[in-house]
Parts: C-alpha cells; sequence; structure tokens
C-alpha cells in the first residue's frame, strides 16, 4: 500500500493483457541479490529467480555497471554489422565448450528453431531429400514457436494450432529399446534436454546418453543438446554435456546466459555450422552488443572453477534442508535434480498439490516454483548467501506447517 504510488493494479492485468498466463496477486517492484520486494515493500526470498534466470541474483552490481557503461555506447547496430561484444562473447563460448561456431538469438526458443532448421538443413546438404525425421522425448520443453512446441513432449502445447510441422516423433526418456527401434537412417537429429525442467526436473542416465550419442553417429543424425535451462553453471558444471562422457552436435544456451536480459545462442562445430550460408537464417536483435556485453560478464563469472565448486556446495545444502523437511513432514517421495536445479516429487496423498504450496510459500515471503502438478522446482541465483537459503527455508517450513494444519 505505502509504496504503490502508482496506480498500478494486477487487476490491470486482467484488463489489458492477453491472458495467457496467471501472474500471482503480487507484483514485485525491484530486487536485489536474493531477495525481491513488492508493491507493499513485503520482502520475498527468491529460490525461483525468474525461472533459473537470475543467475547472479537481481541488480547484480556488475551487471548494473556493464549495462549502465555499454548503454552509453552502443545499443544496436543489426546484423549488416559486427560488433565488439559479440565477438569477444562468441570467443568465450567456444573457448568453453565442444563448439567452434555461435549463432546469437534471444530467447531459448528462436536458438532452438535455428538448432532444428540447421539440423534440417545439414541432412538434406550432406544426405539429399527424406533425411529429416527428429526424435524428441516425452515431457520434453524446447519453446513456444510452432516447431520447437511440436518438438516438445506435451501435445496439449501444440494442439489446437492447425497442421504442425512434420516427421517428429516421441519417445519416453531414458528409453533405450525405444529409441533403438525408432532411429534410422531417417532421422536427421535427436533433440533433448540432458535434465528436463519443466518436464519434471527429470535426469538422463548415463548410459542412455552414451547409446544415443553412438546411435546419433551410427546413424548419421545430429544430437541437439537444449541446455538452455541447465547451462550456464545451473547444474554446477558450466554446461551440463561437460559432467556426462558425451558431446552433443548442437547445444542451445539462454535463460542463464543474460542473468535477465534476454539473449540466446546456438553452439556448433564448423562443419554443420557450413550448412547456413549468408541469408539462410538470421534475427533482428541478436547478437546485439548491449546483450552480449552483458553476457560477456556473465560467463567471465559463473565459468569459473571456485565459482562452480559454490553452485555444488548450495546444493548440498539446498537437498540437506529440503530433506529435513521431509523427515519433519513426510511429504516428498523424491528429492532430485543437480546443482542448483531441484525438485522435490509429492508423495501419493500430496498429488496435484504443487501450486498449492508455491502459493502458500508467497504468503510466507518465499517465491518457489512448480514443474507439473506433483514437483516443487528450486531454482535460485546460483550466488545466493547461506543466510538466503537458511531464511527461504525457514519460510518454507512455516508454508507447510500452515498448509497441512488446515
Ligand atoms: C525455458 C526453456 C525454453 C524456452 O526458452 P524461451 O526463452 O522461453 O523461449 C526452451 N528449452 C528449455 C529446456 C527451457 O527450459
Amino acid at each position: 500500500m505505502a509504496n504503490n504510488v502508482t496506480g498500478v493494479t494486477r487487476e490491470d492485468f486482467d484488463n489489458v493483457m492477453v491472458p495467457n498466463y496467471a501472474p500471482a496477486a503480487m507484483i514485485p517492484v525491484r530486487g536485489q541479490g536474493s531477495r525481491v520486494w513488492d508493491q507493499d515493500d513485503k520482502e520475498y526470498i527468491d529460490f525461483a529467480a525468474g525461472i533459473a534466470v537470475s543467475c547472479l541474483g537481481h541488480c547484480y552490481p556488475p551487471l548494473v555497471d556493464t549495462l549502465q557503461k555499454q548503454s552509453q555506447k552502443l545499443w544496436h547496430v543489426s546484423n549488416l554489422l559486427t560488433n565488439e561484444p559479440a565477438l569477444r562473447l562468441a570467443t568465450k563460448l567456444v573457448n568453453s565448450t565442444f563448439a567452434d561456431k555461435v549463432f546469437f538469438a534471444n530467447s531459448g526458443a528462436e536458438a532452438n528453431e535455428a538448432a532444428l532448421k540447421l539440423a534440417r538443413r545439414y541432412a538434406l546438404n550432406k544426405f539429399g531429400e527424406g533425411k529429416d525425421q527428429i526424435i524428441a522425448f516425452n515431457k520434453g520443453f524446447h519453446g513456444r514457436t510452432f516447431f520447437t512446441v511440436t518438438v516438445g513432449g506435451q501435445a496439449t502445447y501444440s494442439d489446437g494450432f492447425g497442421p504442425k510441422p512434420g516427421a517428429i516423433e516421441h519417445i519416453d526418456f531414458n528409453d533405450l529399446s525405444a529409441f533403438e527401434a525408432l532411429i534410422s537412417d531417417k532421422t536427421c537429429a535427436v533433440m533433448m534436454e540432458p535434465l528436463q525442467g519443466e518436464g519434471g526436473i527429470n535426469s538422463s542416465n548415463q548410459q542412455f546418453l552414451i547409446a544415443v550419442r553412438a546411435l546419433c553417429d551410427k546413424y548419421n543424425a545430429l544430437l541437439i543438446f537444449d541446455e538452455v535451462q541447465t547451462g550456464v553453471g545451473r547444474t554446477g558444471s558450466f554446461y551440463a554435456y561437460q559432467h556426462t562422457d558425451i558431446k552433443p552436435d548442437i547445444l542451445t544456451s539462454a535463460k542463464g546466459l543474460g542473468a535477465g536480459f534476454p539473449i540466446a545462442a546456438m553452439l556448433t562445430t564448423t562443419d554443420i555450422a557450413n550448412s547456413f550460408s549468408v541469408g539462410t537464417h538470421g534475427s533482428t536483435y541478436g547478437g546485439n552488443p548491449l546483450a552480449c556485453s552483458i553476457a560477456e560478464v556473465v560467463v567471465d563469472t559463473v565459468n569459473d572453477h571456485a565459482f562452480l565448486a559454490g553452485v555444488k556446495a548450495k546444493s548440498i545444502i539446498f537437498r540437506n534442508a529440503l530433506g529435513q523437511l521431509n523427515e519433519q513432514y513426510a511429504i516428498f517421495s523424491d528429492i532430485r535434480g543437480e546443482g542448483l536445479l531441484l525438485g522435490a516429487e509429492l508423495t501419493e496423498k500430496y498429488q496435484g498439490q504443487a501450486i498449492t504450496i508455491m502459493n502458500k510459500a508467497a504468503e510466507e515471503g518465499l517465491l518457489i516454483l512448480v514443474a507439473g502438478a506433483n514437483v516443487l522446482r528450486f531454482t535460485p541465483a546460483l550466488n545466493i548467501p547461506e543466510e538466503d537459503i537458511s531464511a527461504g527455508m525457514e519460510k518454507l517450513n512455516l508454508a507447510i506447517k500452515k498448509w497441512l494444519s488446515v
């Protein structure tokens, strides 16, 4: 109340916004680190970080500084010109991964769209017509453009928009025999998240990954890792593939890459990249100097041994705290995930109640997420202070206590 002198209210959302979201009742107005304040100056601990995006917390001073400096230099030039921050950032990404080449976009869906188009064009150039099958996984999520949402593993998100892009097949995640039965010379690409985020925090198993890699090689299919959510330190490695025994052919990155500023990247090898020539694909804003200068600081900060060790240490603190909550209340059947991409699945008794707990937590001043109806999801800033973890867990404890006692 005190703070809301702007006259803007949550009701305005229903009046002027397309109704494809159902945002919470409160409107956040500022943030610092892992804390956020709403219009009434109520404080929240942030275990969501804008859905695994604000990986360095809100208004991280070096990012604010970079944004200010670059905003006085050059914002946008289009891709008819290149720019220094884009070239520096691309070099950093190449030096930190399997990749030789980078394409910049503005969102995860756009990076995935580029990856899928590149894979189709590569297959056409190298092997001719008919090699166009894309294999993807149930519960996978790859964004909301029509191509990416169709490759995603939830038909309800892609139904109802007319004819879908074709030659896309889905099987269960980690189901090797289904995969072996499906892949063939017709397969152009396999797209997967190394750890499914939106679909419920589901890890891939190592043997499955190794077998998928081998079969992709056997049938000349490209392996695309969607690391939009798992990338940029989220799982405790710079990219999640880096703690597996395999490498993808194409990798997409977004969310944490800009730490809250929109930017995405598609990474690949020179051989594959060469299937795009001048004019094959493009983006007006992709790789603009403002976004790239910010992402440079993000990469420099996160791709650091001590920083990544910190993510793993905080992961253990998080898991232990969730384990303690479970000892107290016995509400979780599983606590899983990697790094600071964690999920707690509700037991049989509490099916469908993840959203209720999320709302109760918000009442106590804690922002968390869900992944489906039965999983609480935690994706805090990677540099969240330990005292904010314990303060947030106390709020979660209180929220659960109140929820169970009604
Ligand atoms: C969030 C997400 C996307 C979509 O990213 P947008 O920036 O919303 O387009 C794609 N893939 C995965 C794995 C994601 O988590």
